[in-house]
């Protein structure tokens, strides 16, 4: 691994919870990694102990298999070859993109950083606008000399904390893109911050949930959805509900007895030995559960938002419990409305019935792959 985060504690002076609890991660070269969480879950503090701005509790945080942060060890920041962009991305106003990007590359014959300059410039798209000035500019492409700017002396690894958080919504999922387009052509290795869900999955190689100090699960955006690691990140990422139920074995199958009605043919499943008398919660995503009239099993909205191509409906069954689905467009239902619906479901996400957001889903070995094909 390039950058390698170890058991890493930070706790604030006066504080009586850690800022950063028990961490654990690590990060390929040329990987992008994204931590996601509420605000005030620790995101920032790990950055910045990464960056070296801040010191460590307990731990040891290694790039390149070197140490630079551990109980008793501190690498200054400067000399750590990392680079840079913050929220606030401050350029200096008075100066013109050249002296903007060019300001970590002092060190360097005026030729070589101007053509460094060119470089990275052209690498953000900006290629010739180095006489421009921070203003001419729109809040898009600042940043984007923002991230020249952190590229230029060619750090070995770039963090960003919510660069965008002060760009409107829709632009902000097209930087993304564009940002994971730019990183990759750098070749750089990068630690990216967000409190944005469709960011971090436009973004990152690899994502980390985290909440109250603590990283739940680190992991592709395909696992984190389909497999979540506890109750936080099944609730955190994606629409869904938890709902509760029943395992029993049926033959070689396991059986998941729901409100919806049962469901079989499952391609995973916890035995029902994992929980006590197989009860425990499922986490029902918005995708699990199709519209279909001819469906016996219906359901009333009780919410609904457009989301462009399809609604997201939250829906009530006669037994009171609450599941979610995606509809497409064209299936305008009003709020009060009775659909039939119908479960698709292939695999399941199962929980204790009633633990904390803390729970931890079955373990692997209770997880019964059934060899049943399509
Ligand atoms: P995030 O970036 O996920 O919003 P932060 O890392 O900024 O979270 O904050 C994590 C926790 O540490 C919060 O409870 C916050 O109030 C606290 N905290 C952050 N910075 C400081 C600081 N300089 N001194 C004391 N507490 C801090
Ligand atoms: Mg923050």
């Amino acid at each position: 691994m390039f950058l390698n985060v170890a058991n890493l504690s930070i706790t604030y002076p006066g504080a009586v919870a850690p800022a950063v609890d028990n961490v654990t991660l690590g990060l390929r070269a040329g990987d992008i990694g994204v931590l996601i969480g509420p605000s005030g879950c620790g995101k920032t503090t790990l950055l910045r102990a990464v960056a070296g701005l801040e010191r460590v509790s307990s731990g040891t945080i290694a790039i390149e298999r070197e140490a630079v942060s551990k109980p008793g060890l501190h690498v200054p920041a400067e000399q750590r070859r990392i680079g840079m962009v913050f929220q606030d991305y401050a350029l200096f106003p008075h100066l013109d993109l050249a002296g903007n990007v060019g300001f970590g590359i002092h060190h360097l014959p005026k030729s070589e950083r101007a053509s460094r300059v060119a470089e990275v410039l052209a690498l953000v798209g900006l290629q010739g606008m180095e006489a421009r000035f921070p203003h001419e500019l729109s809040g898009g492409q600042q940043q984007r000399v923002a991230l020249a700017r952190a590229l230029a002396p060619r750090p070995r690894l770039l963090l960003l904390d919510e660069p965008f958080s002060n760009l409107d919504v829709d632009l902000r999922e097209r930087l993304a893109h564009e940002v994971r387009g730019i990183l990759k052509a750098a070749g750089a290795t990068a630690l990216f911050v967000t409190h944005d869900q469709l960011e971090a999955f436009a973004i990152g190689d690899v994502i980390g949930v985290m909440h109250q100090g603590k990283l739940h699960q680190w992991d592709d955006a395909y696992a984190l959805y389909h497999r979540p690691a506890t109750r936080f990140v099944a609730e955190f990422i994606g629409h869904g509900v938890f709902t509760p139920a029943r395992l029993s074995m049926q033959g070689n199958d396991v059986v998941v007895h729901t409100p919806l009605g049962a469901l079989h043919d499952l391609e995973e499943c916890p035995l029902p030995s994992a929980y006590e008398g197989g009860l425990c919660d499922v986490l029902l995503r918005a995708d699990d559960i199709v519209h279909d009239d001819a469906s016996p099993v219906k359901a009333q909205i009780v919410r609904k938002a457009f989301r462009g191509s399809e609604f997201l409906y939250t829906l009530q069954l006669t037994t009171g419990d609450v599941l979610m689905t995606h509809v497409p467009s064209h299936h305008n239902h009003e709020v009060g409305e009775w659909i039939g619906i119908r479960p698709e479901v292939d695999h399941v996400v199962t929980f204790a019935r009633d633990a904390g957001a803390t729970a931890t889903p079955a373990p692997a070995n209770a997880i019964l792959v059934s060899a049943a094909g399509p």
